[in-house]
């Protein structure tokens, strides 16, 4: 039973797009939708005013420092009067932090952990954060191993003396430049159930470019945690990195930045930063630049004019979250990362790690989406997506027939391929032949041509070659190609009695989607098939059984009930299938979504937008639905839809209730 692990009650995942997600995080204050930024209030220095962020801003919430509370008399009187809302005048939700960093930049504060966050606790935080040890890139691992030590024991405390439904604990993830650290105390925080787990000690590494190796630690901290939230990037104020961030599971941020680049006079931008003094022409919509000119921005009194580029920063910034958001929403993000990467050679070399971090990244990567894969330079060829097919195609595609292979090289603007190519496909099929045909990722088999991201993907015209033809051949051991010149070269073939074309597509599709052997099993009989007029297979029927329909947008299935006994039969649990709970069961087979809580085992192979078999832990069929939650989300959160029904089932008579 997954059940027993579950835990994450304040996070719930809405959307997502591979390690991103939106979601919605409740806190004593309020929900609030995620990712976002929480502005850095100062309350000796404001310079935004909290009704202004609150009011002309999308700020959700806001993190003051406790520490600078506690140690101004006045400060510390009138939060533990009034508690710490009414003290920034902010009805939403607070998080503070507790001193670390301060510690960092200091050397060394004199509060006891107990104190701060007992004193966090009195002013009514949202979200406490425990006084970590801030471990820094160049500690030896010894040093490093201790301070995460520290950090564990005290986040253990925090948990034990946490008083329910008050306040949420931030149980921060240190570990320096260590990765299998940085794993560990992710692993240790995450069994302790906190609420918010903060990446900390990670300025340095944003502040010296070395933009590799936060991602490195970043995707470090995610695999101890697995996918709990929301993670927080401690210090990441620039919007250049949200997008990269959020593509590899971060979920908010706190800005300072905002204020301390506006007393430089430095204005930022999604790709990059730009002193006052340096601008000429604006070229930014925001309100502060649209309704300023840009010699008053450059002339008014000095703290107008800082004010004014702290506001413009912020803009900057939430405009960045919702540009990330949308993306998320699309299924684009990948394509934002790529392009928010050349705004520095450094942020272009760390997508370096996420090819590096393929198998991982896979986990979290749907199978397929609702719009194309746009190509935006030579390292959109790492993303998973791209690599899950090239994998499948040199590892796991077998050639149907016995025979050579007849390759085909079109121009590239003909797509899907197969359509083209319906006479010399009709003149091949019943020879022994197989197909492969050059399209712009390299050469890919002519049956695989619909499926995503094959047809679902736009290049330039120059080729990429994401598989390439020697690559295939040895892989395939093919000595030679037949390259098809006409009819003439059906002399040099001999007959077969091999699958035809539209079966050829079936087993290979199949076997992609559903995996090894499933092909075979669904075409275990006569084959028959209702098609559109352009010829496309719409319905496939396996001895007069509508076993499977073919979407049009990306080539996959989807599943009918006798395709769905099949494969129950074919494969094994707890392949294909998400197990249910009798309860649970009873409202699926009405149609009705298939809940996390209620989830007891899952197929790790199941990725967001599959197909899924929804059984009882006896396997009887209950219906067929579409993946949301991976098997690693559904085990840490009880809120939230696992898959959406698609179709249910009756009980069958000889099931036993
Ligand atoms: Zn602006």
């Amino acid at each position: 039973m997954l059940n027993s692990i579950k835990s994450d009650k304040m996070f719930e995942i809405k959307d997502k797009d591979g390690l991103a997600r939106l979601g919605e995080f409740t806190t004593p204050h309020g929900t609030i939708e995620t990712p976002t930024i929480m502005p850095v209030i100062n309350p000796n220095r404001e310079l935004v005013s909290v009704k202004k962020l609150e009011q002309e801003f999308d700020t959700q919430i806001l993190i003051t420092n406790s520490y600078i509370l506690y140690k101004d008399q006045n400060l510390r009187d009138k939060s533990l009067s009034k508690g710490v809302h009414d003290l920034l005048g902010f009805s939403g939700p607070i998080m503070t932090d507790s001193g670390t960093f301060q510690a960092h930049v200091y050397g060394d504060i004199d509060v006891e952990p107990e104190e701060i966050l007992d004193f966090q606790r009195r002013i009514g935080s949202d979200v406490i954060t425990i006084l970590d040890e801030f471990t820094e890139p160049d500690d030896s691992r010894e040093t490093a191993r201790k301070k995460v030590q520290k950090t564990i024991e005290r986040a253990e405390y925090a948990q034990k003396s946490k008083k329910d439904g008050k306040s949420l604990n931030a149980l921060p993830v240190q570990g320096s430049v260590y990765l299998d650290i940085r794993e560990r105390c992710g692993e240790s925080m995450g069994d302790m159930n906190g609420d918010v787990y903060p990446i900390g000690g990670v300025v340095p590494l944003m502040e010296d470019y070395r933009f590799q190796e936060l991602v490195e630690v970043i995707i470090a901290a995610k695999k101890g945690l697995g996918p709990r939230g929301p993670v927080h990037l401690f210090g990441a104020g620039h919007p250049m990195l949200y997008s990269l961030a959020v593509l590899i599971g971060c979920d908010l941020f706190d800005s300072s930045s905002y204020a301390k680049y506006a007393k430089r006079g430095d204005m930022m931008y999604p790709e990059g930063t730009r002193n006052i003094e340096q601008i000429e022409y604006l070229g930014c919509e925001c309100p502060v630049c649209t309704s300023n000119d840009l010699k008053d921005l450059k002339e008014i009194n000095k703290k107008e004019n800082v004010r004014l580029i702290a506001e413009h920063n912020l803009w900057v910034c939430f405009r960045e979250i919702n540009k990330i958001k949308q993306s998320i929403k699309e299924g684009s993000l990948w394509e934002l990362v790529e392009r928010r990467a050349r705004s520095h050679p450094k942020l272009l070399e760390s997508l370096q790690v996420l090819n590096q971090e393929y198998q991982f990244l896979e986990r979290f990567e749907p199978r397929s989406r609702d719009r194309a894969s746009l190509y935006t330079g030579q390292e959109s060829i790492y993303r998973p997506t791209f690599k899950r097919i090239k994998n499948w195609i040199l590892k796991n595609y077998r050639l149907p027939k016995d025979g050579p292979t007849v390759y085909f090289e079109l121009d590239q603007s003909q797509k899907p391929y197969s359509r083209y190519l319906r006479e010399e496909i009709e003149m091949l099929e019943s020879y022994d032949v197989n197909f492969l045909v050059s399209t712009q990722m390299g050469p890919v088999p002519l049956e695989m041509d619909e499926v995503y991201p094959i047809a679902q993907s736009v290049f330039p015209s120059h080729p990429v070659q994401i598989i390439s033809l020697e690559h295939y051949k040895r892989k395939k051991k093919i000595d030679e190609l037949i390259r098809w010149e006409g009819e003439k070269t059906l002399t040099t073939l001999s007959k077969s009695k091999g699958p035809d074309f539209d079966e050829m597509k079936i087993r290979a599709t199949a076997d992609y989607q559903f995996g090894k052997g499933a092909g075979e099993a669904l075409t275990n009989g006569t084959l028959s098939y209702i098609k559109n007029n352009k010829g496309r297979i719409k319905n496939v029927k396996l001895d007069r059984d509508h076993i499977l329909s073919i979407r049009h947008y990306d080539g996959f299935f989807t599943l009918k009930e006798s395709g769905a006994r099949i494969l129950l039969d074919e494969f094994s649990p707890p392949e294909l299938r998400i197990n249910v709970t009798e309860e649970s069961a009873e409202f699926n087979r009405d149609g009705k979504s298939v809940f996390s809580k209620f989830v007891t085992e899952m197929s790790s192979n199941l990725r967001h937008g599959d197909e899924s078999i929804v059984v009882t832990e006896k396997d009887d069929l209950v219906a067929i639905a579409r993946v949301f939650l991976t098997e690693e989300e559904v085990m840490s959160f009880d809120k939230g839809v696992a898959a959406a029904v698609r179709t249910g089932f009756e009980r069958s008579k000889d099931t036993p209730i």
